[in-house]
């Protein structure tokens, strides 16, 4: 498993790296901006992400426009269904209005913070990722 970890607080960032390096390769971005660049890196150099988790408050681009923007290269380079990275909010922002917005911009599950180690691991599996 590929994954992308988006977050701009350190803590939760080596939190959630240490968790997700037992299966696979994780890199990191600490904003919205960077997450894309590395994000459209990957998906032309062919070595693309299975998973994103993605803060929602960080400086420079916010995580809702992170995702927005995900899904609309995918969509531009006619990546669709199964082959649609898997992306998990993780956030601190517990409202419905936030909650409502990702899961329209097309996110396949949405976390708050702090991040439980067996929900998030059980999502993984869900979504298919833990094979
Ligand atoms: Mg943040």
């Amino acid at each position: 498993m590929r994954t992308l970890v988006v977050e701009d607080d350190l803590i939760s960032r080596n939190f959630m790296r240490k968790l997700l390096m037992p299966y696979g390769r994780c890199d990191i971005a600490v904003n919205g901006m960077e997450a894309i660049e590395l994000f459209s890196h990957a998906m032309k150099s062919d070595q693309r992400y299975d998973l994103v988790c993605l803060d929602i408050m960080m400086p420079e681009m916010d995580g809702q426009a992170a995702l927005e923007k995900i899904r609309n290269m995918e969509e531009e380079r006619g990546i669709q269904g199964l082959e649609m990275v898997k992306i998990i909010m993780t956030t601190v922002l517990d409202d419905v209005k936030n909650f409502m917005h990702a899961f329209k911009s097309g996110c396949e599950a949405y976390l708050i913070k702090p991040i439980d180690k067996q929900k998030l691991l059980k999502e993984l599996e869900s979504l298919g990722l833990m094979k």
